[in-house]
């Protein structure tokens, strides 16, 4: 069903270009079919005009696909198909075909480019297509799992795709126009460890608060990890702190102590992180890149010189994947001071509040708010002591920043 209407829109696609165009097309044209003729190149990477996802593959009649697997047809053919090739699926950059289509983990990512790591351990540098730099921060984390796509010795790596998400962590972030867009800080990641100080800086519970929620949107589990403890005077500090945090501990989140100076908790946040992907979150000067130090010494991130925290200085300006002992996977990111919440509404937000779950039922308005309406059932837990009341009360305190 060689139709006549297909091969004129083909050959128009050709006309229309100029001559240094027609010769880049035949010549792309001249290299792929003489690879198709050298099935030595590996069939399985090679892209193929059999593939079925290929311009008009589906419709091409057995005879014709394998004509083309095998590398027939005229010149002047292959060009056409090229032409149209490249007007319906535009490339993301000129690769010269047959491009080779490989795997890979995102290491570091900027809208420059990123750095990939293969399943053999092999790292590559790889250009980014226009479509994915332009929205990077959006499109493209570290901990993505890409496409990269090879062309010939000329042309650079590249991304070609970038593979669905298990999960990520996100922020808002203003785009390129000062539009409100998402920025993704970690994909891929199985646990988030919140990084806190139990003190300078001091411990702040409620952005714990905040965190969790961006985590759970995420599709992650949250943990976190108190810093620092040897600064405490006595263990009771600790205890008052841990009471602080008691509505987190209730959730099942984890809640690890650890001092880079005694070496507590080491063993125990190893432990919950083994065989996990997992990013790391919190201020700068929290600690953060001594704790992934005491963990790994191998990792030898820099880290803040003593008594000079929380002067806004940033030690990690930019998120890289790290892989420790264990088969254990760590991102680590640069220290946000403040954590706004992506895509979360109020009517949203209390679906995060788990506390909430058991007694919401109760309310008298279906679509109560927990907050002014009578009847509330929440409110009542609260009061009752049921529910955590500083929960509760970092609850109204978001609410009140979000959108309606
Ligand atoms: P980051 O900005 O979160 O990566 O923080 P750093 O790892 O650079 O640490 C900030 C400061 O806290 C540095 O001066 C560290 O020496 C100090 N620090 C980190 N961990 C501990 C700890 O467990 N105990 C004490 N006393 N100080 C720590
Ligand atoms: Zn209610």
């Amino acid at each position: 069903m060689a139709s006549s209407k297909r091969d004129k829109k083909r050959m128009s696609f050709i006309l229309k270009k100029d001559e240094g165009e027609k010769r880049r097309l035949y010549k792309r044209a001249a290299q792929m079919r003489k690879a198709a003729r050298e099935p030595e190149h590996g069939p399985k990477h090679r892209r193929d005009w059999s593939d079925a996802d290929d311009w008009d593959g589906d419709n091409q009649p057995d005879r014709i696909q394998k004509r083309r697997r095998r590398g027939e047809g005229s010149l002047q053919d292959w060009a056409e198909r090229l032409a149209v090739e490249e007007v319906s699926a535009p490339q993301p950059s000129d690769l010269a075909a047959p491009e080779v289509l490989e795997e890979a983990v995102v290491l570091t990512a900027t809208s420059a480019g990123c750095r990939v790591r293969f399943a053999d351990g092999a790292e590559q540098e790889c250009m980014l297509p226009p479509e994915i730099a332009a929205f990077q921060r959006s499109e493209l984390a570290v901990g993505d799992r890409v496409q990269v796509a090879f062309g010939d010795d000329a042309a650079p790596a590249t991304v070609a795709q970038v593979l669905p998400r298990r999960s990520a962590l996100s922020r808002p972030d203003s785009g390129p126009g000062g539009e409100y867009r998402e920025r993704v800080i970690a994909a891929n990641v199985d646990v988030v460890v919140i990084v806190a100080a139990v003190a300078d800086p001091p411990l702040r519970p409620r952005l714990l608060d905040r965190y969790l929620i961006a985590v759970e949107y995420g599709g992650a589990d949250g943990a976190v990890a108190l810093t620092k403890t040897d600064l405490l005077a006595e263990e009771a500090e600790l205890d008052d702190l841990y009471a602080q945090l008691s509505g987190l501990v209730r959730l099942g989140v984890p809640v690890v102590s650890t001092s880079t100076v005694d070496g507590r908790g080491l063993d125990e946040l190893r432990a919950l992180l083994a065989g996990q992907t997992a990013v790391f979150v919190g201020q700068s000067g929290v600690g953060k890149s001594s704790l992934l130090n005491s963990l790994d010494p191998g990792l030898e991130l820099a880290t803040q010189p003593v008594g000079s925290t929380h002067k806004g200085r940033h030690t990690t300006t930019a998120s890289t994947l790290h892989e420790l002992p264990d088969d254990t996977h760590i991102i680590d990111t640069p220290g946000i001071r403040e954590f706004g919440l992506w895509e979360i509404t109020r009517p949203a937000l209390r679906g995060y509040f788990h506390e909430f779950d058991a007694y919401a039922p109760g309310c008298r308005f279906t679509d109560c708010s927990h907050l002014h309406e009578p009847d509330c059932a929440v409110k009542a837990a609260v009061e009752q002591g049921d529910v955590d009341e500083a929960r509760y009360d970092g609850y109204r305190r978001i609410w009140e920043t979000l959108r309606p």
